[in-house]
């Protein structure tokens, strides 16, 4: 109901398909993806990124939080799901319900939930720098009391590299010495004859820069949807990733202006001449970001260049139509997808930040298809 009405996401599975293929040819033996499907998948639409990957054989995957845990499960999405983030004690309950794996971000929230009467699904996450969540990988003997806990299934320990984007002498030495302290920890939890279970540390910088890691998983985020942070990381691998993702709209009026005339809020675009202008279907409400405003972003009309004019507004934005051929009401605007122009890592550098927050940004109000 309502497809492409007036502001929607094409998904590629096909796309998703090659760069999961891409991903595995640089992964050690043994390891398995983790796929990290949080923030309804970067955007994409979390149920249907994770059945296509439930049908190409993939059962791991990652959530930043409970419902979105429980939204794979009321959608019958197979396989472990972790819970990267907190869930707080009074619904730790719905983690068991749902079969889901809770992430124990230190040791005072291991022992609170141990007495809370609920069998637990966890994976323990250490901290060896990162300095947000996870306990310190120094405090052996919590880590290794967690692993007793009797309504605890500790099923498994990870860490997250800090700095995997960089190639700075001092930011190499700081993820070596990250990967250093959480291997101590796993050598002292075996030491006393315990089994450390699943163990993980990469996200995508930590496989592309530090492709030797052989462990449990890797927790691929943003490469599996074809693009990179941004265009400024260090990347040591570079892979072929196709993007995921095309963001599409519709013309909604055409008008032509004199010169002179100023266009939307705050009359901040003045024409220098005549000019033939479009109103297009999506605006800041939908995730596509304000501060493009008056930036020559760019966008596709019927396979035409036209760019953004005048602020961006809440629901809506305006373009320049002046030399763009056959245009009509209902056309189709794209403003993220595949070419270069419009590829999500050049949009996310124009508006300064990254392409991870771009896409997940992308809102509710935007149809997935
Ligand atoms: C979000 C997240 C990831 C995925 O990161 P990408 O850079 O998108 O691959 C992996 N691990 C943790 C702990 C995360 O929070």
């Amino acid at each position: 109901m309502l497809n492409k009405d007036r502001a929607w996401i094409e998904v590629n599975l096909d796309n998703l398909e090659h760069n999961i293929n891409e991903i595995k040819k640089v992964m050690q033996a043994g390891s398995e993806i983790m796929a990290v499907v949080k923030a309804n998948a970067y955007g994409h639409g979390s149920v249907i990124i994770a059945k296509k990957l439930n049908e190409m054989g993939i059962y791991n995957f990652a959530v930043a939080t409970l419902s979105e845990g429980i939204e794979l499960r009321e959608n019958n999405i197979k396989g472990d799901i972790l819970i990267l983030g907190y869930t707080n004690f009074e619904n730790i309950e719905y983690v068991a319900k749902y079969n889901l794996i809770q992430t124990i971000v230190d040791y005072k929230y291991a022992s609170r939930i141990n007495t809370m009467g609920h069998k637990i699904r966890v994976h323990i996450a250490i901290n060896t720098g990162m300095n947000r969540i996870g306990e310190d990988f120094s405090n052996i003997d919590k880590i290794i009391e967690m692993y007793k806990m009797k309504n605890l299934y500790v099923e498994g320990i990870f860490t997250h590299l800090s700095v995997a984007d960089s190639n700075l002498d001092d930011d190499i030495l700081f993820t070596k010495g990250q990967i250093q302290k959480f291997y101590y920890v796993i050598n002292q939890i075996e030491e006393v004859g315990i089994d450390a279970g699943k163990k993980h540390i990469q996200s995508s910088y930590g496989l592309l820069n530090y492709p030797e890691i052989k462990c449990d998983y890797v927790r691929t985020g943003i490469i599996m949807y074809g693009v990179y942070s941004s265009k400024k990381d260090y990347i040591k691998t570079k892979l072929d990733l196709k993007p995921v993702l095309s963001l599409k709209v519709r013309i909604t009026t055409i008008r032509e202006i004199k010169e002179g005339a100023s266009i939307s809020y705050g009359r901040t675009f003045r024409s220098n001449s005549k000019m033939k202008i479009a109103s297009v279907s999506i605006g800041y409400a939908d995730g596509y970001p304000r501060n493009l405003s008056n930036k020559n972003a760019e966008v596709f009309v019927n396979g035409q260049k036209a760019r953004i004019i005048g602020r961006i507004c809440m629901d809506q934005l305006i373009i320049d139509i002046s030399n763009v051929e056959k245009v009509e009401i209902g056309d189709i605007v794209e403003l993220i997808g595949e070419e270069e122009e419009i590829s999500a890592e050049n949009v996310a550098e124009k508006s300064e930040t990254i392409t991870n927050e771009l896409l997940s940004r992308l809102g509710a109000r935007i149809k997935r298809c």
